[in-house]
């Protein structure tokens, strides 16, 4: 994430709101969330934030990971792996994926031929896009993938 300072203002700002408090392990979680900036689990998220903080608990990263997709500054995924998934969505713009079935590597892409397509699809159907969710799960071309089958 390019402004992680500008993203925790945003954060505080949508806490005082909603009339909830900062804690130090909130903000610890949800900086490190905005600077790991890529599709972390809750898991995941948790052995990070538990290396500035280690007291952390994984209910309050939980938590922390539901307000932050109710204040609309992180996006849930589910990819076929049976977790949940956060993409900050503070500066960004919409984006799509490619996932690896073979190592999991997760690729961003935005394609405005794309976007027009779905946009069309849309209106085709009497709809204004809003969100969108594409996915692309594919085999592993990489000749060092270590997970790749036979
Ligand atoms: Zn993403
Ligand atoms: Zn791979």
């Amino acid at each position: 994430m390019k402004d992680v300072k500008e993203a925790m203002e945003a954060f505080h700002q949508r806490l005082r709101d909603a009339g909830l408090k900062s804690t130090r392990q909130r903000d610890v979680i949800v900086e490190t969330f905005f600077k790991i900036d890529k599709h972390i689990s809750v898991d995941e998220l948790l052995v990070e934030a538990r290396k500035q903080s280690p007291r952390i608990g994984y209910a309050t990263v939980y938590r922390t990971m539901k307000l932050l997709v109710e204040q609309g500054l992180a996006n849930p995924r589910r990819f076929d792996d049976g977790q949940t998934r956060y993409d900050p969505e503070f500066d960004k713009e919409q984006h799509d994926h490619l996932i690896c079935v073979d190592c999991r590597r997760i690729i961003e892409f935005d394609d405005d031929e794309v976007l027009a397509r779905l946009n069309k699809i849309a209106a085709d159907h009497g709809l204004k896009l809003r969100r969108r969710s594409v996915e692309i799960y594919g085999e592993c071309q990489v000749t060092d993938c270590p997970h790749k089958a036979n």
